[in-house]
Parts: C-alpha cells; structure tokens; sequence
C-alpha cells in the first residue's frame, strides 16, 4: 500500500523508493555491469546491466506509475527512446505523425526507418478529419506531440485515442513539452507515453535521456524486448540524477508555467513582435482542448518577430537567456526553429507547416521573471531599432 494519495507526492516516493538491503532513503547507483549468480539460473532478478539494472528499474517504475502505465522504460536519450517505439512496427506498414514533429523524430522516420521499409505519412493530427483521411490499410500507428514542436498546436489526444481505438491503431504519444505533471496521455486513451527526458524531467540541462511508458504488459513485454535487443539503455548514474530531478518537477513545472504566462503578456504587448502562440491563450485554437488534457500552457512560447532584419539583432542582443537548442531546464532558452531545431526538415516541409524565418522558440527558466523580462526587452527593443 502506497503511504500516499497524490501526484505531487508520487514524484518524491513514486517507483522503488530507497532501498530495500540498507535503508537508505536514494536508490543507491548500480554502477555494475553484470551481477554473481548463486547457480544455474538462481539469481536475484538481475543478471546483466543491458537488460536491467536496479537503479534504472527504480526510475522506470517511477515513470510507469507517473504516467500511468504498467511498465517504464530508460534509454540512452529521447531518441534511442523513439527509435525503440518504431521498432515495435515492420516493413510494409506505416505511421502517421503530426507534421510539426520534433525534427529528429522526422529525421530517424524519413532517413533511417524509411531504408528498412517502414514509412510515415506527416498529418494535422489537430484536425481529427485530416487525421482519419490520412489513414490508409497500412498504417498500425499514429504518433502525436501536443503541444506539437514548435508552433504549439494542440492535439485532442482523448479524441485521437477513440479514433485509433475504432481503427486498430497504436496511439503514441510524445508528452515531453507538457511531462506528466501537466497531461498523462495513457489516462487520456494512448497506449504509449514518450519522453525526451533531457528537457523538463531531467530540468536542469545536465542529461540526455528518455523515457517510455506503456500502458499494457503485452506492449511492455515487447518494448522491454527491443530495450535488450537494440541495447539504448540509459546508464546507472544518469537514471540516479533523473530520479533526483523528477523530486521537484512539480515546483518546477508550476513556476516554469506562471513565468511563460508573464513572458507571453510581455511579448504580446511588445512593437517588435507579430504574434504569439501560447496554448494557454484562451485565442489559441486549441485552447479549451488543451486546458482540459494539460490544465495549463505549459512553459514553451512561439513568437515570431516583426522584422527578418531583427534577427540576427535579436539573438545577439540576449545577455541572460541563452541562445541553444534544448528546452525544459531551469535556465531560459531561446532557439531558432528554421536553422536549428528544425534544419532537418525541408524548407517546403517547414513553410507547410508554418515554420517561418522569423520564429523565435523560447523555453520559459525559473529564473526570477523580471530578469527574464528585462532581458528579452532590451534585446527586442534594439532588433526594433534596426528593423525600423
Ligand atoms: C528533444 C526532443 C526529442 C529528442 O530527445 P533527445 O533527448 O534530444 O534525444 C524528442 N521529442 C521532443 C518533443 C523533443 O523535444
């Protein structure tokens, strides 16, 4: 019987808590690679750290029961993590994505996976009708991101979930951008929920790693299958600084949030800036959808700037707020989707999907938010002055 009723407390005691030989109140680091067995086949449940090690185990409990699944999985990053999903399908089927996917995703799907046979089809999967067209007799899955990178659009991942349940398919969804303190995609019908746990679970821009949950034993039997098989696993002492960071994303997670909605108000009052997307603006399209699965925006914000000119000036011009790829850490991120996060995408790809030249991506830190603001101030108001 778990001593506790509530999310914000799973996250401190969720998974494996402490350890069960010494008392000690951390998962200590497994820093092994094989373990002694007492006899043929009499061992104590581990037997050769690729295929489970204690320390990962107890973070990939952890995030089974944070997001609801019956099984967790840790990979060397959110990539390794993706790549294991896909593997679940064969040569000759297909998967739908959402077309403003993470640009590595799309890159794994359209450079890697394709070669083997298995191919992909880019969709609104904010419209359920352009969704269920895209359907065709191959397709086993459909792969969602809401809010989807980095225009935040926003799927009806409850909705999408009833389609696939009519239709036979395999419902993933990538829930980096909200983390399971915000939106739990299996409680919302998917059978699969992926994390580049490099961003807000990890939250302090100091791991690479993913995480996987999923929602039946059937999956996670072959999940854990392709884990072993494939070997991506996430090491012992980055599954520790994981288990660490996950303790306070609710704090973080809260303050990340009331710092995005400052930052959004600032920049939409602002003349050197053309529009914002913030899907917890209640003019977004998606807004109620989102606030329903999510309850809240989240800490990411799209703005584009008024002029190509200020661009350059913009980002030059940044002294606190980072310019880098990567979101989710405590520190304030700005990135340019067209040349960094979404280069992999084809310029005609990126203009369908309305990811213009003069996109800003700004991951919202826990700094105090005056000093975020004063920052992103002056740097707007000097790439104004040279756009005019
Ligand atoms: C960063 C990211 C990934 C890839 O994760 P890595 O940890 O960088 O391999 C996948 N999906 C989304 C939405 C991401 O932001």
């Amino acid at each position: 019987m778990r001593a506790y009723r509530h999310f914000g407390s799973a996250l401190i005691h969720g998974g494996i808590y402490g350890d069960g030989a010494t008392g000690a109140v951390n998962t200590p680091i497994y820093q092994t690679s094989t373990f002694m067995q007492e006899g043929l086949g009499k061992h104590k449940g581990y037997e050769y750290s690729r295929t489970g090690n204690p320390t990962r185990a107890a973070l990939e409990s952890l995030i089974a029961e944070l997001e609801g699944g019956a099984a967790g999985f840790a990979f060397a990053s959110g990539m390794a993590a993706v790549t294991a999903v896909l593997a679940l399908f064969n040569a000759g089927e297909r998967v739908i994505v959402t077309s403003n996917v993470y640009g590595g995703t799309y890159r794994v799907l359209d450079k890697i996976f394709r070669r083997f046979g298995l191919t992909y089809t880019l969709a609104d999967t904010s419209d359920l009708a352009a969704l269920e067209d895209a359907i065709t007799s191959d397709v086993r899955a459909v792969m969602v991101e809401s809010p989807a990178n980095p225009l935040l659009t926003v799927t009806d991942i409850a909705a999408v979930s009833r389609l696939c349940k009519r239709r036979g398919l395999c419902l993933i969804v990538d829930n980096t951008f909200m983390t399971p303190y915000f939106q739990r995609p299996i409680e919302l019908g998917a059978d699969i929920a992926l994390h580049s746990a490099t961003k807000y679970l990890g939250g302090h821009s100091d791991i690479i790693a993913g995480l996987v949950a999923a929602r039946d034993a059937e999956l996670a039997e072959r999940l854990h299958f392709i884990q072993n098989a494939t070997g991506g696993i996430l090491q012992p002492f980055d599954s520790f600084l994981l288990i660490r960071s996950i303790k306070t994303l609710g704090v973080r997670m809260e303050r990340h949030a009331e710092n995005a909605v400052a930052a959004v108000d600032f920049l939409r009052a602002h003349r050197a800036v053309d529009k914002v997307y913030y899907p917890g603006l209640p003019q977004a399209p998606g807004y109620e959808i989102n606030k329903r699965q999510a309850g809240c925006g989240g800490a990411m914000i799209a703005f584009e700037l008024a002029a190509d000119r200020a661009l350059r000036v913009f980002f030059e011009s940044l002294r606190l707020v980072a310019l880098a790829e990567s979101l989710g850490g405590v520190e304030s991120l700005v990135c340019h989707p067209a040349s960094m996060t979404h280069a992999s995408m084809p310029e005609e790809i990126r203009e369908k999907v309305g990811i213009s030249d003069r996109l800003v991506r700004l991951s919202v830190g826990i700094e105090d938010i005056r000093d975020i603001l004063d920052d992103i101030g002056q740097a707007l108001d000097r790439s104004g002055v040279s756009a005019s």
